[in-house]
Parts: C-alpha cells; sequence; structure tokens
C-alpha cells in the first residue's frame, strides 16, 4: 500500500482523501491547508493534519504527495514534492502554461520520481462510450464529434472567477473536454479557432466554443457554457456510417446506424413554406436505431495505475506528453480568442 499526503483540502483535497480511504491501494498519511478551518474540518472528518507543507515534504515516509490548490500555486508544491524525493499527483489543470509544465517534468526527470495529473474524466461513462463506439467502428470512421457542457448557474464564486488564481472555464473546464477531445481524435492538431464568452465574468472567460481540425480533416467542437438554460446535447458524433446522439452524461448513446445509403427515399416533410425531401428524416428501413449499454468504470482505477507505475509494472495511463498537448491546445484557444483568428498549428 503506498502512503499518501494531500495538499490543500477543500473541495478537491477532501474527494481525494475520501477516495483513499477506500482505496484497495493507497493509504492516507493526512492532509495540510493554509486555511485553518479547512484544517479543522479534515481534524473532524479524522484525518490527520501536519503542521505545514514543509513537514509534508519531509516525511520520508510519504510515498505520493497530492496537489489540491488552486492552479497558481500548483508549479511551487509539484516541484517542491518531487525534489522532496516524493511521487508527486496533480490536479487539473496541472500549470497555467506549457512553460511551467515543462519546469515540473524537468523536476521529475532530475529526482526519478513519477509525475501525473489527474485528468480523472477520462474515466467519465459518457465519454468512455463514445471512445468504445469509435474504436469499435461499429458506424465506421469519425467524420465529426461534438462535445458539450452547458450548466446554467455562472462560473462558481470562488477563486475560479479571477484571473491570478488560475480562473475561467477553459482551466477549469475545457482541460477535461480538450484532454477527452485528443483521446477520441488521436491525431495531430492543424487548426484551432476558440472564442470565448464574458456573459457573467469580465476578468475570465465564463464558456467558450472551440473549433478544431485534424490532420485528415476530421473536425471537433468543444464547449463550454454556464449561462445555458437549456443544455445542448453531450455529445454528437458523425460518422461514415451512421450518428451517435448523447443527451447527457447520465444517459445512455443513442445511435441510429446506416443499413442501405442507396435506397434513400423518403416521405417528405412539409412546412408551411414549402416541402423538402432533402432534409426529411430517413425512415426504419434504411436506418437502424438503438441504445448503447452504459459501460463499467471504476476511477479508482487511477489510483490502481499510478501506485503500480511507481513500482515499475506498468506505464502511467496519464501520460505527460499527453497533458502537454492538452496544455499547447488550450494556449492556441486563448491566442486565438485575443487574436480574433483561426491558428494553424501543429499539435
Ligand atoms: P478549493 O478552493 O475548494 O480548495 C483549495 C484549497 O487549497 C483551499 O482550502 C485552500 O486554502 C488550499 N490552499 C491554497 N494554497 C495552498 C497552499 N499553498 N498550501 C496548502 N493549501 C493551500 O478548490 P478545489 O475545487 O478543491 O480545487 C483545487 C484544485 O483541484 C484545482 O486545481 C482544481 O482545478 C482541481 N479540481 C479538480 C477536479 C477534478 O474533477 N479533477 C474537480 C474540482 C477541482
Amino acid at each position: 500500500m503506498k502512503k499518501v499526503a494531500v495538499i490543500g483540502y477543500g473541495g478537491q483535497g477532501a474527494w481525494h482523501c475520501a477516495q483513499i480511504l477506500k482505496s484497495d491501494v493507497a493509504v492516507l498519511a493526512g492532509t495540510y491547508d493554509i486555511k485553518e478551518n479547512r484544517r479543522e474540518a479534515a481534524k473532524e472528518n479524522g484525518i490527520f493534519v501536519y503542521e505545514s507543507n514543509e513537514a509534508i515534504f519531509a516525511d520520508s515516509s510519504v510515498d505520493i504527495i497530492v496537489v489540491a490548490t488552486p492552479n497558481d500555486v500548483h508549479e511551487d508544491l509539484v516541484v517542491n514534492g518531487l525534489k522532496s524525493g516524493h511521487n508527486v499527483i496533480c490536479e487539473k489543470p496541472v500549470a497555467l502554461s506549457v512553460d511551467e509544465f515543462d519546469r515540473m517534468v524537468d523536476a521529475a526527470n532530475i529526482s526519478g520520481k513519477k509525475l501525473s495529473v489527474h485528468q480523472n474524466r477520462r474515466w467519465d461513462i459518457d465519454f468512455l462510450g463514445v471512445k468504445g463506439v469509435i474504436r469499435s467502428e461499429e458506424i465506421g470512421k469519425v467524420i465529426r464529434i461534438e462535445s458539450r457542457i452547458h450548466g446554467s448557474r455562472g462560473i462558481p464564486s470562488d477563486w475560479r472567477c479571477e484571473k491570478a488564481p488560475g480562473g475561467g472555464m477553459i482551466l477549469d473546464w475545457g482541460v477535461h473536454l480538450i484532454d477527452q477531445m485528443l483521446q477520441l481524435i488521436t491525431e495531430k492538431v492543424v487548426s484551432v479557432n476558440c472564442v470565448n464568452t464574458h456573459i457573467t465574468n469580465q476578468e475570465v472567460d465564463d464558456g467558450f466554443r472551440l473549433e478544431l481540425i485534424f490532420e485528415s480533416g476530421k473536425t471537433a467542437h468543444v464547449e463550454v457554457g454556464t449561462y445555458n438554460f437549456i443544455a445542448m446535447p453531450r455529445f454528437y458524433m458523425q460518422c461514415e456510417n451512421g450518428s451517435l446522439y448523447l443527451t447527457d452524461w447520465q444517459q445512455k448513446a443513442h445511435i441510429a446506424k446506416l443499413t442501405r445509403w442507396i435506397e434513400k427515399d423518403v416521405t417528405p416533410v412539409q412546412n408551411a413554406a414549402g416541402i423538402t425531401k432533402t432534409m426529411a428524416p430517413r425512415d426504419h428501413l434504411t436506418l437502424d436505431e438503438y441504445d448503447i449499454e452504459k459501460p463499467s468504470s471504476d476511477v479508482h482505477n487511477f489510483y490502481r495505475n499510478f501506485c503500480d507505475a511507481i513500482d515499475g509494472k506498468t506505464e502511467q495511463f496519464i501520460k505527460n506528453s499527453e497533458v502537454r498537448r492538452v496544455l499547447l491546445v488550450m494556449e492556441a484557444c486563448f491566442k486565438s480568442d485575443e487574436l480574433k483568428q483561426t491558428l494553424s498549428v501543429e499539435i
């Protein structure tokens, strides 16, 4: 069992502590938070509280340090954790820039310890369902994927509203959705166009609309909104032999699979201003429609994988090269929005 200490006992630090307490590969050494009320909360939950972050760095019995603080202090804590001879898991977004992340990876290489990023949304079942359909090619190769998360309550009213600690929705949710998209379409990104929204907040983006073009011409749309009182579907995917639609992350994905392309005669759709066959839906004679079962998922596999990677039994599931690509896309998003231009890239 690996011994884990958690830096930051806010929302996500407490989540990590709870997960570790249920883990079959890790035990919780304790936590530290700069806020007294959070240290008290940890004590009330029966968790050992260190005297400082330095006390965690000095504890050589700890195998893994988890960094779960606001984003602007990740670099210092991660680098100090690695330098003190510990393996480190950092919360997403691991860094505010690619340069920051490169310095963390350098520190890991010098120390010989492992660094991983908690891209836990790779275990979301909506994403895994879409990934399974792509891998099986049951509706053929991908043409376009649209991935959206729509909330209706603005940005949480904490540090996420401010620029300095690394707030805004590209950094908060974009990092998950872009990471997922680069897992679904594994080709080089050649074009980035991003428009940020500022409906409820001027200082940071409260949402964004991102268009990606990949090397073979596949396209993707990634969108986060926090002012959407009707949510658009979580996923919409066009493939060579069908389409996929997933209303929200609790639902099953719905598939319409083309059985015959040639026999495409349909009943025209009548509207007040005219009729159309071009835009009329196909009928069941040439389309097979069905739901796919939700895949199973166990987020504890994140810790299981990292512990095995530390012992040299397997590769890290969340690779630092993948994390770096996501950061490059995020940097391109901010630049594209600022310049109001589509950027040609090689990511
Ligand atoms: P939070 O504000 O709830 O908690 C952060 C805590 O860190 C606070 O209690 C604060 O006092 C403490 N802190 C700040 N600086 C510190 C320092 N130098 N040393 C020790 N403690 C310090 O924020 P949160 O929602 O828990 O977010 C923390 C991190 O987790 C962020 O990077 C965020 O993006 C990430 N997060 C990830 C997920 C996910 O699903 N992977 C979900 C939520 C948050």
